[in-house]
């Protein structure tokens, strides 16, 4: 039973009406926040302009006339003065208003001078004394004006403030210094001023931010309960790899792997995020932590988005590994029918140590003997179903997921919710820089020069288009276009190809390996090189039409130079470098990944930098989790204490987490 009822002013229409609105009970109804306030305040004159909105207060000098221009369109005018200007109201439909317009009549009116200043046209006409200045909140409702659903919300407010009883723990709102839940919906739905208006949206912010937190942190805790087997790795065999290998790990390799292998030890399976830019060394640390696991006599598969790099990753492992007898299989959908066939059988035989693969990892059929440890590379690429799909084919496995698109600690947090996260910060030592530089068309020239200078000293070169093909609606180059550009000014002898999407399977695989034995020195190519393209050789990165990428976009093309120990070379090409240079300023100032995609994430937003398709970014009311992140980082801490607390209103808020997690894991 509704107890909208109760409030005076609805009745059984009115609560129809409500029903339509999605509100069924006096706790939604004043919960039903406006979607934006309108600052109400008379104006002068002298402040008018053609075609703006003004509101002005001043007097009636005429009676007022109706005109009927045809039916249901009527418009009434009048004369109106202020101080000793005069000019004519004109609004429409409003012919009732008539009788309340008498010569001396003190009105305010709110509206346009649409062609000159002898005209007026009003879009809302009140008599003085009704004219409110102030905040006025405006609702988006369907049924009914936003005028009305406000007079409802303040008949619901002074039936019972009781009924508005707090629902955070009073220590909280005091650290926080908070305005309590009375004062919220005051604050919200009738402000004296924008002071009032702030604290009400910090509030609900805050609220999200810690039902948030307190999710992740009840997330934790229930992970805890789960069991696994731990890991019996032979540390003797683990250190003799490291130890032969042609590198020292840097100082946060080690530290990753040593969370990593304590994640190993652990009761509980690993749900680690394992994060560093581009070449920061994350698939070594991969490396060592699946040898780990074999020699504790389980099977490890590793996921990557794309054949290209699934494959370049099992080379890797090939390279390290199988010297030391370490069984590698390759699995993707242009694997052939009878060798897929049999890998399946020696997988659940348990004769393949590691698998790599695409997607073809989470088909059906496929079983392991005993899956102990799945990593999942450029996560955010795939979805929550396929990555619970590969984690139910063992027997609560560890999960390492890794990404090259690193971000500050908070907003990792928000992304990927209870994983706990190792970050590679240091890059291995001798790296250099890539020097990087932003550049116009008519720069182009000095691009070529540097180009053929690297080619004429052995290396190689990349140019990366947004299209494949010319396109009227675009004023983009294309790939097709740029090409004879290109060979024209490089000449003859530096041979060139052609790489994108369009091309089949085969082709594609001939140019890159053409391209890997440096028998091609320059491609030019769509995106199709982000991921990855590994020639270390290579050492000009030039990206076309640059203002059409994000930044991590642009930087994760970038990390495809600079994988060596020599220079190497960016250039991005801009239409307007005056124009367009602050945008992408970060990118020549530093190679940071950490901070490039914050900035990235602050110009567009989580959605638009990880693709909408990943799940796991929360869809916040007020909250923004790029600018809220240390109210984010309060929320957090906070969600500890909420955790531990003994308060009645701790213990509720952990109650209904918990109830909504189990809600959540029904389907
Ligand atoms: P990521 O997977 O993070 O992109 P990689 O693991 O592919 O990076 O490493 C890039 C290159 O750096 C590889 O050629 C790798 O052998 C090398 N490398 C990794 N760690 C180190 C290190 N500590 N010192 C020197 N070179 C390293
Ligand atoms: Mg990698």
């Amino acid at each position: 039973m509704s107890d909208l009822l109760e409030i005076k002013g609805i009745g059984k229409s009115m609560e129809a009406k409500l029903f339509h609105e999605g509100i069924t009970s006096i706790s939604e109804l004043v919960e039903t926040f406006p979607s934006r306030y309108e600052s109400r305040r008379i104006q002068k004159l002298i402040e008018a302009k053609l075609q703006e909105e003004i509101t002005l207060s001043g007097i009636a000098k005429s009676e007022a006339s109706v005109y009927y221009i045809r039916r249901k369109l009527t418009k009434l005018t009048f004369e109106f003065g202020i101080d000793s200007t005069v000019f004519k109201v004109s609004i429409f439909n409003r012919e009732f208003m008539k009788a309340s317009i008498s010569v001396g009549k003190e009105l305010v009116i709110t509206g346009k001078f649409i062609n000159d200043f002898r005209n007026f046209t009003a879009s809302d006409i009140v008599t003085k004394p009704k004219y409110i200045e102030g905040i006025v909140p405006i609702y988006r409702t369907d049924t009914m004006s936003s005028k009305q659903f406000h007079k409802l919300i303040m008949a619901a407010l002074s039936l019972n403030k009781n009924r508005l009883s707090e629902n955070l723990p009073l220590f909280l709102l005091e650290r926080q210094e908070l305005v309590n839940r009375v004062e919220l919906f005051d604050f919200v739905h009738q402000p004296h001023d924008e002071k009032e208006v702030l604290s009400a949206q910090e509030r609900v912010k805050y609220e999200e931010l810690l039902n948030f937190a307190l999710r992740i942190a009840a997330l934790k805790k229930l992970n805890s309960r789960i069991v696994k087997k731990q890991k019996n790795y032979d540390i003797g065999k683990v250190r003799a790899f490291i130890d032969g290998l042609p590198f020292e790990l840097t100082k946060d390799q080690k530290e990753a792997t040593n969370e990593i292998f304590r994640d190993f030890k652990s009761k509980n399976p690993m749900n680690r995020l394992l994060q560093g830019d581009v070449g920061s060394g994350k698939t070594i640390c991969a490396v060592i932590a699946a040898l780990a696991v074999v020699t504790a006599g389980q099977q490890v598969a590793y996921m990557a988005p794309t054949e290209i790099l699934a494959h370049q990753h099992f080379q890797t492992f090939c390279k390290y590994l199988s010297q030391i007898g370490v069984q590698i299989e390759y699995l993707s959908g242009s694997v052939i029918e009878k060798a897929r066939k049999d890998i399946y059988s020696r997988l659940e035989q348990g004769n393949i140590d590691i698998i790599i693969g695409t997607h073809a990892l989470i088909q059906e059929d496929l079983a392991f003997r005993d899956l102990g440890f799945i990593v999942i590379d450029e996560q955010h690429r795939f979805g929550v179903k396929q990555r619970q799909f590969l984690r139910k084919k063992g027997i609560t496995p560890d999960v390492l997921f890794m990404s090259a698109t690193p971000i500050p600690r908070t907003l990792a947090i928000t992304l990927f919710g209870d994983l706990d996260i190792s970050s590679i910060h240091t890059i291995p030592a001798g790296r250099k820089a890539v020097l990087t530089k932003i550049v116009g068309y008519d720069d182009l020239d000095s691009v070529f020069v540097k180009t053929i200078e690297e080619i004429q000293s052995g290396h190689q070169a990349y140019f990366t288009l947004p299209l494949i093909v010319e396109s009227e609606a675009s004023s983009l180059i294309s790939v097709e276009e740029f090409l004879p550009l290109v060979r024209e000014k490089l000449g003859r002898d530096i041979k060139i190809e052609m790489l994108h999407g369009k091309l089949n399977a085969k082709e594609k695989t001939e140019i890159l390996e053409a391209f890997y034995k440096n028998e091609v020195n320059v491609l030019v190519a769509t995106t199709v090189v982000e991921v990855g393209m590994n020639v270390p050789n290579a050492t000009v990165m030039t990206v076309l039409n640059a203002s059409r990428f994000g930044l991590s976009q642009l930087h994760q093309l970038r990390g495809r130079v600079g994988r060596d120990n020599v220079q190497a070379y960016c250039f991005y090409v801009v239409d307007d470098p005056l124009r367009d240079r602050g945008k992408l300023e970060v990118l020549e100032r530093t190679v940071d990944g950490f901070e490039i995609s914050e900035t990235d994430l602050e110009q567009r937003g989580p959605g638009e930098v990880f693709g909408e398709e990943q799940t796991g970014i929360p869809k916040f009311r007020m909250a923004n989790i790029v600018t809220d992140k240390e109210l984010l980082e309060q929320a957090l801490n906070d969600a500890k204490d909420v955790l531990a607390g003994h308060d009645e209103l701790s213990i509720k808020l952990v109650n209904r987490t918990f109830a909504l997690i189990d809600a959540y894991n029904l389907d």
